[in-house]
């Protein structure tokens, strides 16, 4: 049974089922017909007797019979007996062959196995002294018999009735797990064919399979877009890569061909380390992005001061010098992972001189409000068009590709929201071009992370 499919074990199931509720049916209603069959000729006997009594009478010792007496009538036999149970009148039948007392008005049944017979003995006095014992006799269809009939008929139309119900219940069986079979195959056809485009596609409905279906759809839909997205972020970061590999390659074979001069010498030397930099920055904002995303960048959240994180953060050499104009706020300490929120703030601040005007400024503070805690970086540069505003978290997605100086892949934001949403928070802005950009991190200030 355990090799069977799931298919014909329901079937059988349902088979046997079938069968054992026919048995049960029939035995049930076998046990009701015999009762109907008893109690319907109890009161065929006690009728036809009673109906005899006023025929029946005894004038100076002598029988007198009406026109309506019968000795036999619906398989009732009616028998006369005299005081001394000597019987007067009547045939008893051939198969009654019990010597039973007389009980006046007691029904019982009197027989064997072979025949069972329901007695009724009614007295019928006549004067003083005298009068006549009634006796009627019925004999009772013979169970054992009935039994053995529709036994017999059972054996012969049980195997035909089991075939039917084996055929049905797989019919059913099998319309039942269509939807199942169309979701196997459309797995089976993606697993194959490597097409994450395909989709089950059942006609709406609410029952499990067509949920199950929507749950396949649904994630059939996710691994496509995360497997677009991975090959997307693939081929742009071999592409970001293959510029400065290009760039170091060309100048390492024009070093080898041509006889440079010192200064030659150093400026292929520090373009090739410009490049290298560029590079090595590239494959850590690549790392990071990628273990933000398989979740080996651990969120390790601690108390962190605020206002503290963004002395330390903002001391750098980068910073030192330019504009940067620090709002000395309330203290505020949130849990987070301290590392990666100055990595993000870090991101923005960098983003800010980037894209910042020449001799503009660039502020940060931090703020609470009821429910949240907010970072907030601005500046008074370039600013970003309305339309570009959506875009720009994107992997690899730069507004305008020269005004980074060649310094950015378009990396930083996207990062920079993946470390906002790893601790529960979330990222807006406000910009106008040509008047500054302002971006904000809102950290939830009940937040379980
Ligand atoms: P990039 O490496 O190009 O700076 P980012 O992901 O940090 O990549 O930023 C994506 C784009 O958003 C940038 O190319 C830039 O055009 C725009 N951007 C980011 N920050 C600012 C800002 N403070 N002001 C104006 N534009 C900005």
């Amino acid at each position: 049974m355990k090799q069977l499919s799931v298919k014909l074990k329901l079937t059988v199931w349902l088979s046997l089922l079938i069968t054992l509720l026919a048995g049960l049916l029939l035995a049930f209603m076998l046990s009701v017909s015999s009762h109907v069959a008893l109690s319907t000729a109890m009161s065929r006997l006690d009728k036809t007797l009673r109906s005899n009594i006023s025929q029946v009478s005894l004038t100076d010792g002598k029988l007198q019979l009406g026109e309506d007496f019968s000795f036999y009538r619906d398989g009732i036999s009616t028998l006369i007996y005299s005081k001394e149970k000597a019987l007067l009148a009547g045939q008893l039948p051939v198969s009654f062959q019990w010597e039973t007392s007389f009980q006046n008005g007691l029904l019982r049944t009197i027989g064997d196995s072979g025949s069972k017979y329901l007695v009724l003995d009614i007295w019928v006095p006549a004067g003083w002294d005298n009068g006549l014992w009634l006796r009627g006799l019925t004999e009772l269809p013979k169970a054992g018999e009935t039994i053995r009939n529709l036994l017999v008929a059972g054996l012969l139309v049980m195997p035909l009735f089991i075939a039917l119900a084996a055929l049905g219940s797989y019919r059913i069986v099998k319309r039942s797990f269509r939807p199942l079979d169309s979701i196997a195959s459309t797995a089976a056809e993606i697993t194959e064919a490597r097409d994450l485009s395909k989709r089950i596609c059942l006609p709406p409905g609410k029952d499990e399979f067509s949920r199950l279906a929507d749950t396949f759809d649904q994630l059939f839909e996710r691994l496509e877009q995360s497997f677009e997205t991975q090959k997307q972020f693939t081929s742009d970061a071999s592409h970001e890569l293959r510029t400065p590999v290009s760039v170091i390659k060309g100048a390492c074979e024009y070093a080898m061909k041509y006889d440079e001069t010192p200064q030659e010498r150093q400026e292929t030397l520090s373009m090739i380390y410009r490049q290298s930099l560029k590079m090595s920055a590239l494959i850590s904002q690549l790392l990071s992005i990628t273990r933000l995303d398989q979740g080996t960048e651990l969120i390790k959240p601690v108390p962190v001061d605020l206002n503290e994180l963004l002395h330390s953060c903002l001391e750098v050499p980068d910073f030192q010098g330019k504009a940067l104009l620090l709002e000395p706020g309330e203290p505020i300490t949130v849990l987070a992972d301290a590392s990666q929120l100055s990595r993000l703030i870090t991101n923005l601040v960098e983003n800010a001189f980037k894209y910042g005007k020449p001799g503009g400024h660039v502020w940060v503070r931090t703020m609470q409000t009821d429910r949240e805690v907010l970072i907030q970086v601005k500046d008074d540069g370039i600013g970003i068009p309305p339309e570009e505003q959506d875009k720009i978290w994107k992997r690899f997605y730069q507004v305008d590709p020269a005004r980074s100086q060649g310094s950015g892949a378009g990396l930083g934001l996207s990062i920079v929201q993946q470390i906002a949403q790893a601790h529960k928070g979330r990222m807006t802005l406000e910009s106008t071009p040509g008047l500054g950009s302002c971006f904000t991190l809102h950290l939830p200030l009940s937040r379980e992370i």
